[in-house]
């Protein structure tokens, strides 16, 4: 098992209904450690960037318009396997089919409104962690 960091977003439902403490303390029940963290007001510009693989699917507008409706919280977090200890403890992208206990069950609106997002992959993460955070600004 290798220490590993993974990229994190508390999304803007969660924010507005100022649950950021509630999803950190789950995540860090989970195992994972935040080494880094801030709460930023994305543009339209970095949404579009951020989802550009997305960019073909039926609900890119409208999740681009979701993710810039306000603050969101972008993280680093560390631990054993983190990349898939996250997406277990984040639960299914829609929270109906969600596990118990998972951050996704537990707060989640809907399937677009839901709380959190994880990378999927070691590869994205790094990608994804790089887009919002210097080196000197993660302090594992
Ligand atoms: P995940 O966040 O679980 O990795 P995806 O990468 O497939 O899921 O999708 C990215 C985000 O796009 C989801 O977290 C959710 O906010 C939104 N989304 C995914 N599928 C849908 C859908 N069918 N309708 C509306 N929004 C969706
Ligand atoms: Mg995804």
């Amino acid at each position: 098992m290798a220490t590993e960091r993974t990229f994190s977003i508390i999304k803007p439902d969660a924010t507005r209904r100022n649950l950021t403490g509630k999803v950190n303390a789950v995540l860090e029940e989970a195992g994972l450690r935040i080494v880094a963290q801030k709460r930023i007001h994305m543009t339209q510009a970095q949404a579009e960037a951020f989802y550009g693989v997305h960019a073909a699917r039926p609900f890119f507008r409208d999740l681009v318009t979701f993710m810039i409706s306000g603050p969101v919280v972008v993280q680093v977090l560390e631990g054993e396997n983190a990349v898939a200890r996250n997406r277990e403890v984040m639960g299914a992208t829609n929270p109906a089919n969600a596990e118990p206990g998972t951050i996704r069950k537990l707060f989640a609106e809907s399937i677009e409104a839901n709380s959190v997002h994880g990378s999927d992959s070691a590869e994205n993460a790094a990608t994804e962690i790089a887009y919002f955070f210097a080196g000197t600004d993660i302090v594992g």
